[in-house]
């Protein structure tokens, strides 16, 4: 017997599956990343209407049998379409980078109600308010990659914890004081202002990420960091934001 689950998910991807069905990828509040068969959702007058468009938040409820891989669809309604998001390409361009990252970064079936809500407040940040788009999806990027364990150290020396920091090493994950730099020959050469700027990206709120713009050192010392630790860094997405 199925057991019937409902849960809030924001849609990630959704992808033609045999002749009439979708192959919906959600993250949920409850279950992490989900991948569910959305029959009939090919059809013109299918029940799903726009629920499955990607950046959707939803409450949807689906079957699960333990026997399958790919679980069904019941039903999706839409909590939050985002209209000012769909209808701008640049809140839907760091939308996308920040979509993409979180479908690479996990696995089905991997709980993380912090990272839902994560994803759910830059959605929110970006429907809401006018500022820098970009810096929003690298704050949600960066954020992300904290839950899951690559947590950067952005507050001192990550060798003698000195406060003042000359280089970030992507390697170790943080900052080097002058006297520790050689420890990492890759470390590249920061100004004070992009280490207090990163600091604001982990550590303020997404409106606050907004208001700030992002810079082309901090954002390309963001890329590396991330596509140091997370094999999967490699979004088609990015090179838009
Ligand atoms: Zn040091």
């Amino acid at each position: 017997m199925p057991r019937i689950l409902s849960t809030e998910a924001v849609c990630l991807r959704s992808v033609p599956h045999r002749e009439t069905s979708k192959l919906v990828t959600f993250f949920t509040r409850d279950f992490g990343k989900l991948v569910l068969r959305a029959k009939g959702a090919r059809r013109p007058k299918s029940k799903f209407g726009a629920a499955l468009e990607v950046a959707t938040l939803d409450r949807i409820i689906f079957y699960r049998r333990e026997t399958r891989t790919i679980q069904t669809l019941s039903d999706a309604e839409i909590l939050n379409d985002f209209p000012v998001l769909r209808g701008d390409g640049p809140r839907l361009t760091a939308a996308a980078v920040m979509i993409e990252f979180t479908d690479r970064s996990f696995e089905p079936e991997a709980p993380n109600p912090a990272v839902f809500q994560l994803l759910v407040g830059a959605l929110r940040t970006l429907e809401a308010g006018t500022g820098d788009y970009a810096a929003v999806a690298y704050a949600c990027m960066l954020k992300v990659a904290g839950r899951i364990g690559y947590a950067p150290q952005l507050s001192h020396c990550l060798s003698c914890r000195r406060a003042r920091a000359a280089t970030f090493s992507p390697r170790r994950g943080g900052f080097l004081c002058a006297s520790c730099s050689t420890q990492d020959a890759a470390a590249t050469r920061v100004t004070a202002s992009s280490v207090r700027r990163l600091r604001r990206l982990y550590l303020g709120d997404f409106a606050d990420n907004l208001r700030t713009p992002l810079g082309a050192e901090e954002r390309a010392l963001v890329t590396q960091y991330l596509q140091y630790h997370l094999d999967r860094f490699d979004l088609k997405s990015l090179r838009f934001l």
